[in-house]
């Protein structure tokens, strides 16, 4: 849990960053499209339908900032966001897993998402979105993996906390919090989140400043 993670100050500050400009930079299809590596970055990744466009329109507090992820077309591009007075980037990977087949997708996942975790010098962290009522599923595993592979810190936040009773949060970040014990690239703090009720965006926006250190 976050508890005592970020004081008031850091909370406020993390605020006001996100409460300046938010504007969408580009998407890129291939590894030669990306921007240059000059501000730091912040990368979300997670199954579809986990949540991830919500919760990049709740931390930037833009409605429509990030697109839905079942608009045609998008969904496969490395989205760019810009934050700030050019302060730093948030990164919306391709989600994953939503085939039957789910070794495809983790592919395709693993082809442009893997390529830019290993490629990118100015990545400061990844967030792993995790369905809260579903907890860590093997294609979540796998993408651990791959971060782990790639020595590319990553924290778990939980999505859609608001659909479980608070003891039930609990229990799933407790649960979540021992899976990743032993992952070495993993962030020990597990957040829980609700992009509908706001819960857990302050301290998420506090993440990625600590993270940018910015
Ligand atoms: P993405 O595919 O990961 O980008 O997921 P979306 O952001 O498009 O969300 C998928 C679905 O989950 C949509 O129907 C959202 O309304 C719903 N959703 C997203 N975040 C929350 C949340 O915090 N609480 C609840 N109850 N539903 C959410």
């Amino acid at each position: 849990m976050t508890d005592a993670a970020f004081d008031a100050e850091a909370l406020e500050a993390a605020r006001v960053l996100f409460a300046g400009e938010a504007n969408f930079l580009m998407g890129a299809v291939a590894m030669d499209g990306l921007p240059d590596t000059d501000l730091p970055e912040v990368a979300f990744a997670g199954r579809s339908n986990v949540g991830k466009s919500s919760l990049i329109n709740a931390v930037t507090g833009r409605l429509r900032l990030a697109r839905f992820s079942n608009e045609p077309g998008r969904t496969r591009e490395v989205n760019f966001f810009v934050i700030g007075d050019n302060q730093l980037r948030l990164v919306d990977l391709p989600g994953y897993g939503f085939a039957r087949a789910s070794k495809g997708v983790v592919k395709k996942f693993q082809n442009l998402g893997r390529d830019y975790l290993r490629g990118r010098p100015n990545l400061k962290r990844a967030f792993l979105l995790i369905d809260s009522r579903h907890g860590l599923k093997e294609v979540d595993e796998e993408a651990m993996a791959a971060f782990d592979t790639a020595a590319v810190s990553y924290q778990i936040i939980l999505t859609k906390a608001d659909k479980l009773k608070p003891s039930e949060v609990a229990d799933v970040v407790a649960r979540t919090q021992a899976k990743i014990a032993k992952r070495p690239a993993a962030f020990p703090r597990v957040l829980a989140t609700s992009s509908e009720k706001g819960t857990g965006i302050p301290e998420l926006r506090a993440e990625i400043v600590q993270a940018c250190a910015v």
